[in-house]
């Protein structure tokens, strides 16, 4: 039976708030396991369940699958779409709220990759709760609004750039795999999406302080328009002259902002201001 007559005969309510714009599309689903680069040795989290389509595509090339949702009124829909699978386990839980042990106490302590297609307010929230977590996270592939594609992989002295464009980049690289129109969702929403991929990989830089890091990033984007040393200065406890100091020691102009550095500049810079 199609998903969607399943979903009907159970009278499900689709719940806006949750985001439930269900992907249904064979070719479709199947991309975004390939954008996932899942292969058969992969254990894979997936967080935002729905009816569990792109579920069954993710256990049909990987090891193992851990899903998650938060509504448990999709217990029985999915009891009927993820039947005759022994390499995926269902849990009702919000990943975003628990914590590194708890999810580690479900997954076991393995490397694992992450797929999701959750509500769009909570993608990028969902991005750094893993980015930011002691896990052993090797790749994120989240379906998110196009606009916001677009800042994950801006670069320097754009609009789109900031620092969640930086939180990426100190640890791996993001690339857009693919557009997705709204129209290949059920229902659809009113936006269209894309498919970003993030690879880890942390042997890409040394970086010695990585909270010092963040928050010099943070920093950075505080005030856009103001200048890094103003920025510093009101929000890192070290004072306006040791920043200007710092930049000018670098060959930075002592008037440079935030926006204009690239996440090789401020790993230097974090550095330099922690000598
Ligand atoms: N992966 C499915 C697909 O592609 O068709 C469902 C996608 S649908 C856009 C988002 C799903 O995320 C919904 O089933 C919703 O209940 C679930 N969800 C919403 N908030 C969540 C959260 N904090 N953690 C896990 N799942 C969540």
């Amino acid at each position: 039976m199609e998903v969607k007559e399943i979903l009907k005969k159970h009278g499900f309510t689709f719940k806006k708030q949750l985001g439930q714009n269900f992907l249904t599309e064979g070719s479709l689903l199947r991309a975004i396991v390939k954008d996932a680069g899942v292969t058969e040795d992969d254990v894979v989290v997936e967080i935002g369940t729905g009816a569990g389509t792109l579920t069954q595509a993710i256990a049909e090339k990987a090891k193992q699958v851990y899903t998650f949702d938060v509504d448990t009124a999709l217990a029985p829909i999915l009891n009927e779409t993820l039947s005759g699978r022994d390499n995926i386990t269902l849990n009702f839980l919000d990943v975003l709220k628990c914590s590194d042990e708890k999810l580690k106490d479900i997954i076991g302590n393995t490397p694992f990759k992450v797929v999701a297609n959750i509500p769009y307010y909570v993608t990028t929230p969902l991005i750094m709760r893993f980015l930011e977590s002691t896990l052993d996270v090797r790749s994120l592939t989240v379906m998110v609004q196009k606009e916001v594609a677009d800042r994950l992989v801006a670069e320097p002295d754009t609009e789109n750039y900031g620092a969640i464009t930086l939180a990426i980049e100190m640890r791996g690289v993001a690339k857009v795999t693919r557009p997705v129109s709204r129209m290949l969702f059920h229902p659809a929403p009113k936006v269209d999406s894309a498919v970003v991929h993030i690879a880890i990989d942390d042997d890409r830089f040394e970086i010695e302080d990585r909270d010092f890091l963040r928050k010099l990033i943070r920093a950075g984007f505080q005030m856009r328009r103001k200048t890094l040393v103003n920025n510093i200065g009101a929000t890192l406890g070290i004072t306006k002259e040791r920043a200007k100091e710092v930049l000018v020691s670098l060959g930075y102009s002592e008037s440079i902002r935030g926006e204009a550095l690239s996440i090789e500049d401020y790993i230097k810079i974090a550095k330099a201001l922690k000598e």
